[in-house]
């Protein structure tokens, strides 16, 4: 009799107490939804996540920190970390460069800690490719005009950047399909219910 052979587990797959690996969670959303909010709303549910802190090109707004917020650095720093395979992804997001360090995320899932990263699209497809079982969530704005509402309310974004950011939008969201879970942040505790739920699922 012809067996098939069995397909071996992969380590990320593996939840609860046994796995030995971390998890990586990608949370993503058009800029504005409130992705931000909602990840710090859920920091003090799961203290022991690691929060990847990404490398831009972007320059610091107002009130952000380097090395808290993002790693700030130069257009040639950043080239050099594509030549040298620093990134376990990058992307041009809104004409800047982002990057996710890839020392960062092989080390914290060897220690078997559960990861954040906060990403693009681009990104998200580079990490599923290295990490196929990452849990990848789709944060939505309840509708355009409420999305541009936030991005003015927020204030931190000039006219023409927060233009630059609608029209994204539309892009992203038409891609949302790529993501296990969409969740719509319209009423806040609502939405932070919700991730918390995501959440608490693959980690028990
Ligand atoms: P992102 O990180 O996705 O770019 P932010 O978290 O900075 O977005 O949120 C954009 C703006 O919208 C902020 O001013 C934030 O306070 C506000 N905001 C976020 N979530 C909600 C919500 N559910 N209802 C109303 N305002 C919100
Ligand atoms: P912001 O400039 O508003 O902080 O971020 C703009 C966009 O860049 C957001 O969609 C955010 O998810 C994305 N982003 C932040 N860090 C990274 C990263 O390391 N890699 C990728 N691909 N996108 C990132």
């Amino acid at each position: 009799m012809h067996h098939r052979p069995l397909k071996k587990a992969r380590p990320e797959a593996a939840t609860g107490a046994n796995r030995k690996t971390g998890l990586v969670f990608v949370i993503s959303a058009p800029s504005g939804a409130g992705k931000s909010t909602l990840c710090r709303a859920i920091r003090d549910s799961f203290p022991d996540l690691q929060y990847s802190i990404s490398f831009t090109t972007r320059p610091p707004r107002h009130g952000e920190q380097n090395g808290v917020d993002y790693h700030f650095i130069t257009i040639p720093e950043f080239e050099e970390g594509i030549q040298t395979d620093q990134w376990a992804e990058w992307a041009r997001v809104h004409g800047n460069y982002y990057g996710t360090s890839a020392g960062f995320i092989d080390c914290s899932l060897a220690a078997g800690r559960d990861i954040v990263l906060d990403i693009d699209i681009e990104g998200t497809r580079q990490i599923l490719k290295r990490h196929p079982d990452s849990i990848t969530i789709f944060v939505m704005p309840p509708s355009m005009e409420v999305l541009r509402q936030r991005l003015e309310t927020r204030g931190t974004d000039s006219s023409e950047v927060i233009a630059v950011r609608l029209k994204n939008a539309d892009n992203e969201i038409a891609q949302k399909d790529l993501y296990r879970h969409v969740i719509i942040n319209d009423r806040l505790p609502q939405a932070v219910a919700e991730l918390t739920a995501i959440f608490e699922k693959y980690r028990l």
